[in-house]
């Protein structure tokens, strides 16, 4: 049973939950985090990689090395993208290149069990803070602090209260924060796989009539599958066994691309997973004493591989406003938390307009919306400032 104040109370133990506990504690201030330990993913010889796989923006890394995290990964797991090929459904090609962007890598390959691992480790070495493996139940919001209520009978009390409690967050309801959810009619189907040729760095994308296949690349000579298809389809893949998985991953990319995807046959590595697809909305992101970071302020469709990555960033200007405010408000202060409110909205609204859009413009099986999604992918390509301009905006 647990029954004490701090200044923060984060609740959810995922990458931006971690991340913000750690920002805080190292600002000096106390703070209890709640949620159950992260597991570590045991590496065997037929599960070398945890399935769950992210491409991680610069800005990220950068978040992660001002932590003092990033330098604790262990790099022999990592993969830099140097390159990104998009094809359309009509052969048109869209290559970004980080090179021609003068840019060093355009994201970093890492695995969600490593980012855990070493944020949980760092979170560990902090005296101020203080791990409650319990579940948030409720909270009252009062003038001064909000009052937290736990499954497991504890009670605390915080000055802020940060919903890190993922996309159905139990704190974003208990803080009458509403959510719009809406299904993408897709499930992501997600799989390691070896390839028969080098990938050369480069991460792929397909745009297709079943759904949109992304290959991202793993050291050595591995990819991670991220498929999100249509429910029918999504139900047959995630039935095949491993290797008629791999056999319709390969025909599928090669297919769907002229034969050009450069990693040839794929072989299985570890079992497939399925994540059912969502968009969730937020009216706000903040009520009293309340702020919400990662996927309980927003989930976007996974085709940009962007959602971490906004959550992330939430945490850094959520950290920044906190760290900045001024002398005489405390780090639950109304005004401090719309700061944060109103240095997220554009970025929310741009990542939820940009994935919705092209998850909707490849959804149509119409020739004229075809020949018009595959010009604009064309017409993008042919110009280079345009697209570094994209690349630029993509690193954070
Ligand atoms: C297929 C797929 C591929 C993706 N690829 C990328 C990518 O390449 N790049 C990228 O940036 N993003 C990617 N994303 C998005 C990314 O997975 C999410 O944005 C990210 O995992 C959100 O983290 P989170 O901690 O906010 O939520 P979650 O990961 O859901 O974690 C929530 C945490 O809260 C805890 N919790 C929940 N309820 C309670 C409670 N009541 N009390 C206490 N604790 C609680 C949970 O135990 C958990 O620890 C992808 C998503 C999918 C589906």
């Amino acid at each position: 049973m647990v029954a004490s104040s701090f200044d923060i109370a984060v609740v959810g133990t995922g990458i931006p939950g971690l991340a913000c506990a750690l920002g805080f504690a190292q600002q000096g201030l106390s703070v209890a985090v709640i949620g159950p330990r992260p597991k570590p993913h045991v590496a065997t010889r037929a599960q070398p990689f945890d399935p769950r796989i992210y491409a991680v923006a610069p800005a990220s890394v950068a978040l992660l090395e001002g932590l003092g995290v990033w330098t604790s990964v262990d790099q022999q797991r990592v993969c830099a993208v140097e390159r990104m090929r998009v094809f359309g459904d009509e052969g048109t090609q869209l290559t970004f290149d980080a090179y021609t962007a003068t840019v060093e890598r355009l994201a970093t390959i890492v695995e969600e069990s490593e980012l855990l691992r070493v944020l949980d480790a760092a979170c560990g070495f902090q005296p101020a803070i203080k791990r409650i493996q319990s579940t948030f139940a409720s909270l009252t919001a009062q003038p001064d602090t909000v009052a937290v209520d736990l499954e497991d009978g504890g009670s605390l009390t915080a000055r802020l209260l940060v919903g890190a409690d993922g996309a159905s967050s139990a704190v974003r309801a208990a803080a009458g924060i509403n959510a719009t959810v809406k299904s993408y009619d897709q499930t992501a189907v997600v799989a390691n796989f070896g390839c028969a040729r080098p990938h050369l760095n480069t991460a792929w994308q397909w745009f297709t009539d079943q759904g949109v296949v992304a290959l991202l690349p793993l050291p050595g000579e591995q990819v991670s599958l991220v498929w999100s298809a249509p429910q029918e389809l999504a139900v047959e893949l995630a039935a095949l066994s491993a290797d008629q998985l791999a056999g319709r991953v390969t025909e599928r990319c090669a297919s769907a691309a002229g034969d050009t995807t450069g990693v040839g046959q794929l072989t299985p590595i570890g079992k497939a997973h399925t994540f059912p697809l969502r968009r969730v909305v937020v009216s706000r992101l903040i009520a009293s004493r309340v702020g919400l970071v990662g996927d309980a302020a927003h989930v976007v469709h996974p085709l940009a591989g962007q959602g971490l990555n906004l959550g992330l960033q939430d945490v850094a200007l959520l950290l920044e406003v906190v760290r900045a405010r001024e002398a005489f408000r405390d780090v639950g202060d109304a005004t401090v938390l719309r700061r944060y409110e109103r240095g997220r909205a554009e970025a929310h609204g741009l990542m939820r307009f940009t994935t919705d859009s092209l998850a909707q413009l490849f959804a149509f099986d119409d020739p004229l919306v075809r020949r018009l999604r595959n010009a604009g992918m064309a017409a993008v390509n042919r110009l280079s400032p345009l697209k570094n301009a994209l690349i630029r905006r993509a690193l954070g």
